[in-house]
């Protein structure tokens, strides 16, 4: 069971976000131990609803603006300049697969070290042969197809991801982690030879 937070002013429970109490309206203190995904109201798993989260973002980007504080107390307009902050770290963590990864493996007491290489010798063969193949592709339609089947492969790997989390194969999780990591660079590295080659 995770820890139930109330509100400051009227003592509700905190069902959603921990940013203002939905009863009475009343912004919340800042705890500075809170995971992302309890301080936007989600449940701690790797698949997240990002619609939802992009709605919460909004929702509460605007809870917490500077112009909305105008009839709040002193104490409370320091809370949202606090939570200005934090809604968007919260958000930006919890929107980046990789992060997203890193919070909760944090929750579980490991520290995922983001610098960590491919471990699977075939894996990172297979890695290398596809920037090898990059380096030699010059025209916009073989990038573009390169673009495409680097799109499909990074799905297939936040896949693999996914179900690490699902399975609470934590043992797992480097290195897909590190295998999206190198997904992702494909795919930016592609993007920027073509924007180079169309420029
Ligand atoms: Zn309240």
């Amino acid at each position: 069971m995770s820890k139930t937070y109330n509100c400051v002013s009227c003592k509700a429970p905190l069902e959603e976000n921990l940013v203002i109490c939905r009863v009475c309206q009343a912004l919340q203190p800042i705890y500075s131990e809170v995971s992302p995904f309890r301080y936007f109201g989600f449940d701690p798993q790797f698949d997240l609803d990002e619609l939802k989260l992009e709605r919460e973002y909004l929702d509460l980007q605007v809870v917490v603006h500077p112009d909305k504080q105008a009839k709040r107390s002193a104490e409370e307009c320091e809370y949202a300049k606090s939570h200005a902050i934090k809604v968007t770290q919260a958000y930006e963590t919890l929107k980046d697969p990789i992060k997203r990864a890193q919070a909760l493996m944090h929750l579980k007491g490991i520290e995922l070290n983001l610098e960590t290489h491919i471990q699977d010798p075939e894996l990172l063969q297979q890695t290398l042969e596809r920037q090898e193949s990059l380096s030699n592709l010059s025209s916009k339609a073989a990038i573009k197809a390169f673009i495409d089947e680097s799109e499909v492969a990074e799905a297939i790997v936040m896949q693999e991801l996914s179900q690490a989390f699902r399975e609470s194969n934590f043992d797992a999780v480097p290195e897909r982690v590190a295998a999206l990591r190198y997904a992702q660079k494909l795919y930016r590295d592609a993007r920027m030879k073509l924007m180079h080659l169309t420029s």
